[in-house]
């Protein structure tokens, strides 16, 4: 089946208005489960969760394994690899910390 991408809502922007919040889990209660229900019924909105929820968890993951890559660094790298790039090869150059082989 073929749906036509809808626009983006009013409900769209107020969302990813409050997404980092949401992601934190610093938003109120009543609120997520406001996107919740908003995220079950438009895929344009999870995609920019989960993507969201991908980069935070990569953040925190390499603040514990390399604490001194200053976070603009850090910033820069994922944007520049566009996260998915870094997700599939963890191969970056210049970067020899062990790399697993398979
Ligand atoms: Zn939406």
């Amino acid at each position: 089946m073929s749906t036509s991408t809808p626009l983006p809502s009013s409900q769209c922007r107020y969302l990813l208005d409050s997404l980092s919040e949401y992601v934190d889990g610093t938003l109120q209660e009543s609120l997520c489960l406001e996107i919740e229900r908003h995220l079950a019924e438009c895929d344009n909105c999870r995609v920019v969760v989960d993507t969201l929820r991908r980069t935070v968890y990569l953040v925190q993951t390499l603040e514990q394994a390399q604490p001194t890559l200053p976070s603009d660094v850090r910033v820069r790298l994922f944007h520049k690899l566009q996260l998915d790039e870094f997700l599939e090869g963890d191969t970056v150059e210049g970067h020899n910390a062990e790399i697993a082989e398979r």
